[in-house]
């Protein structure tokens, strides 16, 4: 019998600390932005596998040997020299004189229980020591199979079986146990504990001694690894271990997982010697590069332990950019002419109106030729037009790209090659918000960016900095093409 093994258990815990795969651009603000947020974490408690023993001893781990009793040796010493004397002396009995007789029938008992002789004094949780049971048969009978159970804190740790006691004789039995916990620690032996024997004295069958251990805690930051091969708006697993490698139980801590200079606290178990705690978490990064994330157990200090230098462990990963893009393309990306009507040009400088051919010459097969400035609506194919149109609120302009079906309206899904598109700038009668007295610089950045959803691009979900979010204020918003747009145009038209 052993004591029973901590069994596996799960702790399921989603810590949201902001937005992470659902944003839209147009719900982007400045203190929305953030590297990433943890969610799903899962954390483990398992026994360490005896190969993967860290810095410890074999034997603390050996799987079957922690919590029983092993080794056992009896050595019985037959008494029947004693047994002469006490019935010579017996014989010479006297009224003054009064010598207990042995008692007739069985009588096992057990006299003390200890260390043996040369194991240390000064003892470690969960490591393996030697003990010794003095014991013995004082009766006239002998005692056969003789049970000796020995208890841990009052809970059965094995029984051994000692064979046959002889009458009137004593001595020893050796057995090793490594399952001494932090602190105070009570060892008990008793003999006959079924009570099966016909014993005649059951007062004497126990004995029992105090061990007190002491140790230090030391929890290990074991391991901490990234999934591989993400991209932004993914989410990205992590692995980890945390180990007590001390020689005392670590009650319950916590553990902080630092991403891009913000804490996310996690709660850790209790953590016995001899086990580790591994677990995951997922993180959606939003911004592609490289970002290193920490983990720090017992970050505030709460648990002494032997060792604080090996609570810290950081994984660097590396997260690509994703695709923001639209479903449709020009078939002839190459040769895509550009009209200006009349209403354009009569609120826009040509400065500003051309300013879409910074698109051109990017790597991709896109190529907006120079503006036609014309009267009317042109029907050719592979054509952009540029309207004016009276908008409202924030939106600045609009654009609306064509199949052979005519207008698309699931521009994300549908696939149909583009014929055609139409831009909208503003040209609402409230001539304070209209778009064409606002800042050149926002009027070019709003031709940019129409004439990037004119080849199909959409606004990013991700934080990379980028022409094509929408609005106007956030940090990773762009007046001009951005290696994210860049990146989006040549996923579509390289
Ligand atoms: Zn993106
Ligand atoms: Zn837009």
């Amino acid at each position: 019998m052993r004591m029973k093994k901590i069994t596996a258990f799960v702790l399921s815990i989603s810590l949201l600390l902001g937005n992470t795969t659902t944003l839209i651009a147009s719900e982007l603000h400045e203190d929305t932005q953030f590297d990433g947020a943890i969610t799903d974490v899962d954390i483990q408690v398992e026994k360490i596998p005896e190969d993967d023993l860290f810095e410890y001893e074999s034997d603390i781990l050996a799987e079957d040997n922690v919590f029983e009793i092993e080794d056992v040796e009896i050595d019985f010493d037959n008494l029947s020299e004693n047994e002469d004397a006490n019935q010579s002396r017996g014989d010479k009995i006297d009224a003054e004189i009064t010598i207990a007789p042995r008692a007739a029938g069985i009588d096992v008992y057990a006299s003390s229980l200890k260390l043996a002789s040369g194991q240390s004094t000064s003892l470690k949780a969960l490591t393996n020591y030697k003990f010794t049971v003095a014991l013995g048969n004082n009766g006239s009978t002998s005692a056969s199979n003789v049970i000796l159970r020995v208890t841990h804190n009052g809970a059965s740790i094995g029984d051994i079986n000692l064979g046959t006691i002889p009458a009137n004789s004593s001595g020893t039995v050796n057995f090793e146990y490594a399952g001494l916990k932090h602190g105070s620690n009570t060892l008990g032996a008793t003999l006959d504990p079924n009570k099966v024997l016909a014993d005649t004295n059951r007062n004497n069958n126990s004995t029992s001694a105090s061990f007190t251990t002491t140790g230090t805690i030391d929890l290990q930051a074991t391991s901490l690894t990234a999934q591989s091969g993400r991209t932004t708006t993914q989410s990205v697993n992590f692995d980890f271990s945390v180990t007590n490698i001390g020689t005392r139980n670590a009650p319950a801590s916590t553990m902080r997982i630092t991403i891009g200079g913000q804490p996310n606290n996690l709660s850790l178990p209790a953590i016995n010697v001899g086990y580790r705690v591994s677990g995951s978490f997922s993180v959606t990064f939003n911004v592609s590069g490289t970002h290193t994330v920490l983990m720090n157990i017992d970050p505030q200090n709460l648990i002494s332990e032997s060792n604080k230098t090996n609570n810290s462990r950081s994984v660097n990963v590396t997260i690509a950019q994703n695709t923001d893009l639209w479903a449709g393309k020009w078939p002839n990306a190459t040769n895509l002419t550009v009209y200006i009507t009349s209403g354009a040009q009569d609120l826009f400088t040509k400065s500003v109106l051309s300013s879409y051919t910074v698109w051109n010459g990017r790597n991709s097969k896109v190529n907006f030729g120079s503006p036609t400035y014309s009267t009317n609506d042109n029907s050719s194919l592979d054509k952009i037009d540029v309207f004016v149109t009276a908008l409202s609120g924030d939106t600045l302009a609009t654009c609306q790209v064509e199949n052979s079906g005519g207008a698309l309206t699931d521009h994300f899904n549908d696939s149909q090659p583009y014929i055609k598109a139409r831009i909208y700038l503003d040209s609402r009668t409230d001539t304070n918000s209209r778009l064409s007295n606002r800042d050149a610089e926002l009027q070019r950045k709003t031709i940019r960016h129409e004439f990037g959803h004119a080849i199909g691009l959409a606004h990013p979900t991700c934080l990379d900095p980028a022409l094509m979010h929408q609005g106007t204020s956030n940090s990773y918003n762009r007046t001009t093409i951005a290696a994210h747009d860049e990146h989006n145009m040549n996923a579509k038209y390289k």
